[in-house]
């Protein structure tokens, strides 16, 4: 069943709206690596896959910022919130949400976690979803 998830920054400067064939489209997962944990400046990052022409802004312009790695990520300029990234390869295709940005995060509960090899020693394996030790794709 076709789906519109709005989204936002936590300021609501930018708005977008993720518009899906069904749920399943998106493939939301957990990465453990070390720069998520920078970029959303907790211990992973929470982010959902989705074709790059699922994904609008509605309202307002992101900064955006490209690291070495070759990963892009679009963030509000007035409030920080981080909004998405995607790598070089994946540019014309894909986009990463964060999952925190949805008006309704529920609606896209995790199927997976990547870099389990950098997951803190106090965080728990998320049930019923696979575990890669590396890297994301
Ligand atoms: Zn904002
Ligand atoms: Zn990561």
């Amino acid at each position: 069943m076709p789906i519109t998830l709005p989204g936002s920054c936590f300021c609501r400067a930018l708005t977008y709206e993720l518009t899906l064939d069904s749920v399943d489209q998106a493939r939301a997962t957990l990465c453990h690596c070390t720069n998520c944990k920078k970029a959303f400046g907790t211990n992973y990052g929470l982010t959902a896959k989705v074709p790059v022409k699922s994904f609008k802004y509605t309202r307002g312009t992101p900064r955006d910022h490209r690291a070495d790695n070759g990963v892009t990520r679009e963030f509000c300029e007035i409030c920080g919130s981080y909004i998405l990234e995607y790598g070089d390869a994946a540019k014309n295709d894909f986009r990463y949400i964060t999952v925190g940005s949805l008006d309704d995060p529920s609606q896209l509960p995790p199927k997976g976690e990547f870099f389990c090899k950098d997951r803190l020693s106090w965080m728990p394996q998320i049930p019923n979803t696979f575990q890669k030790s590396e890297i994301k794709e």
